[in-house]
């Protein structure tokens, strides 16, 4: 049985897919802002504290190809501009082009 389960971090209400007993969690790392070059294409998250948006991963396909997981999982990461730690799902990344 698996399903979307909501708890309470950092004061917010998070879903998080349960399923099988396995839950993928990442610490992950925001790009710095000198190391996202104009032009190129990047995954990252809309910061849930401050709204900036950050890069996280180089974009490979530069917008051809959508992020994708295997499984769902979610994501640790720090605004690198309010230094906020939070949780992301899958569906949060976006993509865009720096
Ligand atoms: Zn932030």
């Amino acid at each position: 049985m698996s399903s979307w389960r909501s708890f309470w971090l950092y004061g917010e209400i998070w879903d998080v897919f349960e399923g099988s007993g396995f839950q993928a969690k990442y610490d992950v790392t925001a790009k710095k802002s000198g190391d996202v070059k104009p032009g190129h294409g990047y995954f990252g998250f809309d910061c849930s504290a401050c709204s900036v948006r950050f890069a996280v991963w180089d974009d490979p396909g530069a917008g051809s190809k959508p992020f994708t997981t295997k499984r769902p999982c979610v994501f640790k990461v720090s605004c690198p501009h309010c230094k906020a730690d939070r949780l992301y799902r899958t569906d949060q990344v976006q993509q865009f082009r720096a």
